[in-house]
């Protein structure tokens, strides 16, 4: 089969007709996850794809899926609708316009293979403080116990906000996939400084989250003497500096570390501070680099503990393993951007994505596409249609060449 190419003037119509839901004067976009304007994308979605002539659906979680050619096991394509706050326009909606793309072409292409393309809810966790909701949903991610302690923003526990929009939270599994495909802007910069215009993703990061605190004593600054003193404080900041160590000694196995939260106690000028605390947020897609990572933490933890003589707790808050997407999926992806003409580097997602859910249930491939700076979650976030383009042709032609 020749080359086949996604619509370029398709995919421009395509991105504009997500444009409006949630728009901002910043020029970025909030669509928070089962919010009324999450509502109105999965409106937009299903108003464009019946357009082009695919049945859409709606499970019981409230995701929305296109139907391209029908049949079983079936391709499924897809990504999230959602945004955090003041977010990009590219997020997610990327890989939902690379899915109707590739459907279309096949279908003018006559081809009989069954594909769909999914748009998931609630992919960010800027709502609920919960990621990939939707897609975790339908695969049986989460528990009944996990779901009842989410609240959204405002306070809305979900099992009222799924009460009241007919939705299920316990909803029929999604079944018949023969695999998961996901387009998505990469969201770090490593394929814009390499100049290279699509990524294939060999695993998706897992994050393990920490909670240390330090417990001093809160004292007057200028009546307690040095030698006297329990400082919280610089026993966090040099903690802070050996989370920095710990992420670069690891830099070869592609993890890194950060300390993302300081919560300083009372932080105010003339007092010592008796209690700090600090988010530290690891991840990697080695085991053993993760397992080194927190072990690291603990010692050094231990060691500021004894040599400062002060309480330092360090409890671990999450700790999901790296999802490895399929090795044949992978290469058949690389082949297929080979054919194309189409340069590709093998990278990790250091961040996490719709398709975490989907690797244990059938084989599952992500494609990158450069976004400009590596800026992400941010009203400046943008990314090249050609690249988003080129990343839907990569898997056009991965599923042509099964024709
Ligand atoms: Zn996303």
């Amino acid at each position: 089969m020749n080359h086949m190419h996604v619509d370029r003037s398709l995919c421009e119509k395509l991105f504009q007709a997500f444009h409006a839901p949630g728009a901002l004067p910043s020029g970025g976009v909030t669509r928070l996850g089962y919010s009324d304007t999450e509502d109105e994308m999965h409106a937009i979605f299903r108003r464009e794809a019946e357009s082009l002539g695919f049945p859409v659906t709606t499970d019981e979680a409230g995701n929305s899926f296109a139907v391209g050619i029908p049949g079983a096991p079936y391709t499924l394509l897809g990504s999230h609708l959602d945004s955090v706050v003041d977010g990009g326009r590219y997020d997610g909606v990327a890989g939902v316009i690379a899915g109707l793309l590739v459907m279309k072409a096949m279908r003018d292409a006559g081809s009989t293979i069954p594909v769909r393309t999914a748009a998931f809810r609630c992919e960010e966790s800027s709502n609920f403080n919960h990621a990939t909701l939707g897609s975790e949903l339908i695969t049986g991610k989460i528990s009944m116990d996990e779901l009842e302690k989410l609240r959204s923003r405002d306070g809305m526990p979900l099992t009222d906000i799924f009460h009241s929009r007919g939705l299920q939270l316990i909803p029929q599994h999604i079944f018949g996939l023969l695999r998961y495909l996901e387009l998505h802007i990469e969201q770090g910069r490593f394929l814009e400084e390499a100049g290279i215009p699509v990524g294939i993703v060999s695993a998706i990061a897992a994050p393990r989250r920490f909670t240390v605190t330090i417990v001093g004593m809160a004292e007057h600054s200028g009546a307690t003497g040095m030698e006297l003193r329990t400082d919280a404080l610089p026993a966090a900041a040099e903690l802070i500096l050996e989370v920095e160590r710990i992420g670069r000694r690891e830099v070869s196995h592609q993890s890194v570390a950060t300390t993302g939260i300081v919560n300083n106690y009372p932080n105010v000028m003339n007092v010592i501070p008796g209690e700090t605390s600090l988010g530290v947020d690891m991840r990697g897609i080695d085991r053993e680099s993760l397992r080194r990572m927190e072990r690291a933490l603990r010692r050094a933890a231990g060691m500021i503990s004894a040599r400062r003589k002060i309480p330092v707790r360090v409890e671990r808050l999450s700790a999901r393993e790296p999802v490895p997407m399929d090795p044949s999926l992978l290469a058949s992806l690389r082949k297929a951007a080979d054919a194309l003409g189409i340069r590709t580097m093998e990278m990790p997602s250091g961040a996490g994505h719709d398709a975490m859910c989907f690797a244990d249930i059938c084989p599952t491939g992500m494609v990158f596409i450069p976004c400009r700076d590596g800026i992400s979650h941010n009203s400046r976030e943008y990314a090249e249609l050609s690249d988003l383009c080129a990343g839907a042709d990569v898997l056009l032609s991965f599923l042509s060449r099964e024709i």
